[in-house]
């Protein structure tokens, strides 16, 4: 919450556009998960949450998906689009002349004769000895750091999303957060009439469709409207979950060898806060080796 907006004002330029949408709003899928979220409220007056109480819900919204528990509302929670995000990033990097190459990294090679550490191999035949490597390959890491001696095993978790298109918009529209959140599936409108509806949690790189179905009858949950909306596009993404390891791997394997991988879940959420990290290591090795 402190990182994203600063990243946004400087990232948002009139070629590549970003905005963070707000507010996010979770509904609680039980009395345990209400108190809960009525506790962070109380211990968090200036992050912008709070809790709001079912009857208050069900007076100002009754098209939403009724659970009974209430909601936590956050205020400075939400959305930013992924792909506009990488296209603000990409502009960035190019701004700052840094070398973009589309191709696959086979091998990593330490260094012991050279003024460098690693040498960096391509898939397109190419090599790069360099001082500083940072993996963020998610899947792909774990066979780079095999071979140098490194365990740092990862599953796949894929993760299906469907745009809906809906028969008959809820009345209200307007009065929908940017994120609406149900037993841990997204709910986000565009347009006037179209919602996105994600994200299965599916162990494994084969997509399921009976878990797009299950997804959107929201265990049953699911109102009306909803149920009568039409699937017009499906994708699907995978995940990387570190192995008996908490998500994310933020470490320094060794001197010149960062791995910042396997955000499993919050990969994007998390962006400013993994290359706050990443900026802050690189400044620690060019002082302690310069
Ligand atoms: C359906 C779905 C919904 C999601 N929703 C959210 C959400 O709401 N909020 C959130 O924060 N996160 C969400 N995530 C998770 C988020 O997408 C990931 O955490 C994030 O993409 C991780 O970013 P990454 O760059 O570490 O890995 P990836 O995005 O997996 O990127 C890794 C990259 O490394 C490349 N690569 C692999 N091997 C090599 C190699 N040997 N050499 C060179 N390149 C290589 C791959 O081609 C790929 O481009 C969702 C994921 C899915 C699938």
């Amino acid at each position: 919450m402190a990182l994203w907006p600063a990243w946004v004002e400087q990232l948002n330029a009139a070629g590549s556009p970003l905005h963070l949408e707000t507010p996010l709003i979770q509904l609680a899928g039980s009395p345990e998960e209400a108190q809960r979220m009525k506790q962070l409220a109380a211990a968090r007056p200036q992050s912008g949450v709070r809790f709001i109480a079912d009857h208050l819900l069900q007076d100002t919204e009754p098209v939403w998906p009724h659970v009974g528990h209430g909601a936590m509302l956050s205020e400075r929670d939400g959305r930013i689009d992924p792909l506009q995000l990488l296209k603000a990033l990409r502009r960035g990097l190019n701004e700052r002349n840094v070398a973009l190459r589309a191709t696959a990294v086979v091998e990593l090679q330490r260094l012991s004769s050279s003024s460098s550490r690693w040498r960096i191999i391509t898939a397109d035949g190419g090599n790069e000895d360099v001082d500083l490597v940072v993996i963020c390959s998610a899947l792909g890491s774990t066979e780079l750091l095999q071979s140098l001696g490194h365990q740092r095993p990862m599953d796949a978790v894929l993760g299906q999303v469907l745009e809906l298109q809906l028969n008959e918009p809820p009345e209200r529209w307007t009065a929908w957060p940017a994120v609406l959140t149900c037993g841990g599936i997204n709910l986000i409108p565009h347009g006037k009439d179209r919602l996105w509806i994600g994200a299965t949690l599916e162990p494994g790189t084969t997509a399921n469709q009976a878990a797009t179905e299950t997804m959107k009858r929201l265990n049953d949950l699911a109102p009306a409207w909803l149920n009568d909306a039409r699937v017009i596009g499906q994708w699907h993404g995978l995940r990387a979950r570190p192995r008996e390891r908490p998500a994310p791997l933020l470490e320094e394997l060794e001197a010149g060898l960062l791995l910042a991988s396997g955000h499993y879940r919050n990969g994007v959420l998390l962006t400013p806060a993994t290359a706050e990290w990443v900026s802050n290591q690189i400044d620690h090795q060019m002082i302690t080796s310069p």
